[in-house]
C-alpha cells in the first residue's frame, strides 16, 4: 500500500485503492494462519492482488472507467473474486482500463490516462494498461486483466509484465463486464511465468453460473512452467506464423523475437514456418463481431439500471426515451459511441448478411487456420505487438492506428484459443518488447513449459 502511494501521482493505475479492505483481509488469512488453518490452500494464499475494473467486486465501487457506471456498488463478486477471497489472497483496489476495456492504450479512460513506469510520457498499452502498470511497477505482485482482443497481452508487451488469456471457457465470465461475450475472457497479469500459472489454477476451473464454461479440469500449468524452467525443450514443437510479424513491425521488436526463437531452437525446440493466411482478415472480422457485440451488451446502460441519471434539458419533453438518450450522451465517451453506432450499423436489417455473416465466416476460417497449424505444432509464437509502447496522446486521434495494435493479439480471440505474451528484452529504444505465444483449446498448459523456458 505504501509503494502504491508513492506511485500512484505518475502511474495513475488504480481508479480504487481497498487499502482498509486489503488490510483486514490480510489480517484474517494471519489469524487463520497462525491458527494453522491454512493448509491445502493454494501457493498463493496470502498474495494480494489487483483487480481490472471490468470485474464486479461486491462493495467495492466498479466503473469499468466509465462515467456511467459512476459510484456503482455491485451487490455481489465475480466468480473469479469469491476464488481469490476463498484461496486468502486480499484485494488491493480496482485498476484502471479503457471505458469498458475498448482501446489500446488506457487513455480512453473516463478517470485520466494510466502512465507506462517504463518511461511516464507514453501509454502502458490497453485496455487493461492499470493492471499492466500495477504489476510493472512494483504496485502489486500480481493482477487480473480482461482480453477480449489482446488487452491483456499487448499492455504486458508494452510494460515487460507476463500476461495470459486463458482458453475461453476456461475461467468464470461470470461478473465480468460484458463487452464482446463471445471473446472476452480474464486471465493472469503477473511478474512470472510460475506466478501466472499459478493464479491461473486460482481462477480457472468449471462454473454453472457462465453457459460458456467449459467443464474441464483446469490444465497443469505450474507443472508445466516448472517444467520449463530446465530448459530443456526437446520434443516440443514450434510455428513460427509467417504471416504475423516482418514488414510493419518495429525492428528492434522483430530482433528480439528472433533471437527469443533462436532460444526455443538452442534449448532442443523444433521450430518450423507455418502460414495461417486468413489471419490476414481477422483484424477487419474482428471489428465487425466487437462492435456489434458492443452494441447489444452496452443497450443494458439505459439509466434505469444503473448507475448514471441524466434528465432531458429543459423544454425537452420528460420521457424515458430521452432520459435513455441524456443518460448515454452525457455517460459514454467517444469510443464507445463509435463502436455502438458500428455495431447497430452491422446488425441492422439489410447489412446484417453483409458485415456480421462475413465476419462470422472469416472467424471460423481463422479457426480453421489454427486447427491446420496445431496439427503439426504444439504451441505457435509471434511478436505480441507490432511496435513498443507509444506516446501518450499518439494515435488518439487516429482510431485505426490504434487498433492496428492488436493485428497479432486478435486472432486468438476469434479462434478462442490460450494465448500468452512475456518479455523478450528490450528494443532499441529501450523499451520492453512482448513475446507471444498461442496454443490449442483446453491446453494452455502447453503455452507455460516453453515461456518458462525461455524465462529461465
Ligand atoms: N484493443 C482491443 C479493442 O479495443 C482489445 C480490447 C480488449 O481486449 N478488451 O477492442
Amino acid at each position: 500500500l505504501a509503494v502504491i502511494e508513492a506511485a500512484e501521482p505518475q502511474i495513475n493505475a488504480f481508479l480504487q485503492v481497498s487499502g482498509d479492505e486489503a488490510l483486514a483481509q490480510a489480517d484474517a488469512f494471519d489469524a487463520k494462519h497462525a491458527k494453522g488453518e491454512t493448509e491445502g490452500l493454494p501457493e498463493l494464499a496470502g498474495v494480494p492482488i489487483a483487480i481490472k475494473d471490468m470485474i464486479v467486486t461486491k462493495g467495492i465501487v466498479t466503473t469499468a472507467a466509465s462515467k456511467i457506471l459512476e459510484g456503482w456498488v455491485p451487490p455481489y463478486d465475480a466468480t473469479v473474486i469469491e476464488k481469490l477471497k476463498a484461496a486468502g489472497m486480499p484485494l488491493l483496489g480496482k485498476t484502471n482500463l479503457d471505458e469498458f476495456a475498448q482501446g489500446s492504450s488506457t487513455e480512453h479512460s473516463a478517470y485520466g490516462p494510466t502512465h507506462n513506469p517504463w518511461d511516464t510520457t507514453r501509454v502502458p498499452g490497453g485496455s487493461g494498461g492499470g493492471s499492466a502498470s500495477a504489476v510493472a511497477s512494483f504496485e502489486a505482485p500480481l493482477a487480473l486483466g480482461t482480453d477480449t482482443g489482446g488487452s491483456i497481452r499487448q499492455p504486458g508487451s508494452l510494460t515487460g509484465t507476463v500476461g495470459v488469456k486463458p482458453t475461453y471457457g476456461g475461467v468464470s465470465r461470470f461478473g465480468a463486464i460484458a463487452m464482446a461475450s463471445s471473446l472476452d475472457q480474464i486471465g493472469p497479469v503477473a511478474r512470472t511465468v510460475l506466478d501466472s500459472a499459478l493464479l491461473q489454477e486460482v481462477i480457472g476451473g468449471y462454473d454453472e453460473r457462465d453457459s460458456t464454461s467449459i467443464p474441464m479440469p483446469v490444465p497443469p500449468m505450474a507443472a508445466a512452467a516448472r517444467e520449463g524452467a530446465k530448459r530443456d525443450l526437446h520434443g516440443v514443437k514450434v510455428g513460427l506464423i509467417k504471416e504475423l510479424g516482418g514488414d510493419g513491425y518495429q525492428p528492434g521488436v522483430q530482433a528480439r523475437f528472433e533471437e527469443a526463437v533462436q532460444l526455443l531452437q538452442d534449448m532442443g525446440a523444433e521450430v518450423i514456418e507455418v502460414s495461417c493466411p486468413r489471419l490476414e482478415y481477422a483484424l477487419g472480422a474482428y471489428y465487425i463481431i466487437m462492435p456489434s457485440e458492443v452494441s447489444s451488451n452496452l443497450a443494458r446502460y439505459d439509466g434505469m439500471r444503473y448507475g448514471l441519471r441524466v434528465m432531458p434539458a429543459d423544454g425537452v419533453p420528460q420521457t424515458a426515451a430521452n432520459m435513455m438518450a441524456a443518460t448515454r450522451e452525457a455517460g459514454f465517451g467517444d469510443e464507445v459511441k463509435r463502436r455502438i453506432i458500428l455495431g447497430t450499423y452491422a446488425l441492422s436489417a439489410g447489412y446484417y448478411d453483409a458485415w456480421y455473416g462475413s465476419a462470422q465466416k472469416v472467424r471460423t476460417l481463422v479457426i480453421e487456420d489454427f486447427n491446420k497449424a496445431f496439427e503439426q505444432v504444439d504451441v505457435l509464437v509471434s511478436p505480441t505487438s507490432p511496435s513498443t509502447a507509444f506516446k501518450l496522446g499518439e494515435k488518439m486521434d487516429d482510431p485505426l492506428a490504434m487498433y492496428m495494435n492488436d493485428i497479432a493479439t486478435i486472432p486468438a480471440n476469434l479462434a478462442g484459443t490460450p494465448a500468452m505474451s512475456i518479455p523478450a528484452g528490450l528494443s532499441d529504444d529501450g523499451l520492453p518488447v512482448g513475446f507471444q505465444l498461442i496454443a490449442p483449446q483446453k491446453r494452455d498448459d502447453l503455452l507455460y513449459k516453453p515461456a518458462a523456458a525461455l524465462e529461465a
